[in-house]
């Protein structure tokens, strides 16, 4: 099967040199994985904690010892087992603009920030150079794969993003068919349901995904995005900004006003949120024994048809032991509020845009745009229209 990976923002899937030379596989792969396992767990398979406790488990029968792997690890592989597919980059597109070395960076530094936020050069796929994954059923009686494959795929193409550094705005792709048609989930009803519910972690289940409208004031609202006046890197930028006009590097702004404006009460203890930091959400490097990923992404912004949007996706984890639950639901509360007014400080990060939140889902809740719907098999349906 051959997908086209056409760009909306560009997409990053790192490198030994940590240039983004090619698009490497083991990079769409991971990402693909990860996605395939929050919709296994949300639809009750058992997904292992690849970091953790990795598959096999080793299960004692009598004198002899039996090896077991989790419902991903048999499609996508672990110690001891194959991965069912090969997938073969087959074009690997451009680079926004020509990354010498690891330190040749795009330096985002809104109002307020130390250093702020260091992008590469990702890469963008144009009608001569562009951006195709094969894929290919090692063994053609499996249909695990097309399941597997199907929803998470089609889930990127519709509310989230591929490859690696997604949480600073790459990633955001279109994923057409060898006959350049929008990929469709068609056999939907082979997805199969499970009896677990581990909610620690990622599960569809605990998820939310947005898009945001944006609607520029004038011509020049994509030089006044906060933190686009470093002048050392102006140069990288306006080759970014001319290879790919219909995409601005916009993920920054919005994440510093999200953590130092509109959340900026996380970071103090005892207020609404209890006694959490502001790391377990926005991530953080530093303790390095406590070294968290972000649990949010910010797209950067791109142009899709007539008009411009973003997008924010997240997992919010419904579970004690990570966020206390109390926390769970005033973030989400507050931040599809945010989303829907425009605040002041949102319009001025975006260099003068107004902001329209028109899509806002979210599993068994009233704040979802389409309506609360409870039952998981259809939630994934209707994300996956
Ligand atoms: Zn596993």
């Amino acid at each position: 099967m051959l997908f086209n990976l056409k760009t909306h923002t560009p997409l990053w899937t790192g490198g030994v040199l940590k240039t983004c030379d090619r698009v490497h596989e083991t990079s769409i792969i991971g990402s693909f994985r990860w996605w395939y396992e929050a919709i296994a767990r949300g639809l009750g398979h058992h997904s292992c904690d690849i970091i953790k406790n990795p598959c096999p488990e080793i299960k004692k029968d009598g004198n002899k010892e039996k090896r077991q792997w989790c419902d991903v690890c048999e499609i996508f592989g672990a110690t001891g087992k194959h991965r069912i597919f090969k997938l073969i980059v087959k074009g690997d597109g451009k680079a926004v603009y020509n990354q010498k070395n690891a330190k040749d960076l795009i330096n985002i530094k809104p109002k307020g920030r130390n250093t702020g936020w260091y992008l590469g050069a990702g890469r963008y796929s144009t009608e001569d150079k562009p951006i195709r994954i094969e894929i290919h059923n090692l063994d053609y009686n499996d249909v695990r794969l097309s399941a597997a494959l199907f929803s998470a795929l089609t889930l990127v193409d519709r509310w989230t993003a591929i490859g690696a550094r997604t949480q600073h705005g790459f990633g955001v792709v279109e994923i057409t068919d060898r006959n350049g048609k929008k990929i469709r989930f068609k056999d939907i009803d082979t997805l199969t349901t499970g009896k677990n519910n581990v909610r620690n972690l990622p599960n569809i289940k605990d998820f939310f995904f947005a898009k945001i409208q944006l609607i520029p004031k004038d011509e020049n609202w994509k030089k006044q995005i906060d933190g686009f006046s470093n002048k050392k890197t102006k140069n990288l930028l306006s080759q970014r900004l001319k290879n790919m006009p219909k995409s601005v590097p916009s993920a920054p702004a919005v994440k510093n006003w999200l953590r130092y404006t509109l959340f900026a009460d996380l970071k103090i203890s005892n207020t609404n949120f209890g006694s959490i930091s502001d790391g377990s959400i926005f991530g953080q490097i530093k303790p390095k024994s406590n070294k968290q990923a972000a649990k949010i992404s910010v797209s950067d912004a791109y142009k899709k048809n007539d008009h411009w949007e973003f997008r924010i996706w997240g997992w919010i984890p419904d579970d004690d032991s990570v966020l206390p639950k109390k926390t769970r639901t005033i973030f989400l509360k507050n931040l599809k509020g945010a989303l829907n007014s425009c605040p002041p400080e949102l319009k001025d990060a975006l260099g003068g845009c107004e902001t329209k939140l028109t899509h806002w889902r979210e599993f068994d809740s009233d704040r979802d745009t389409i309506g609360k719907e409870s039952e998981i098999n259809q939630f994934i349906r209707s994300l996956l229209y």
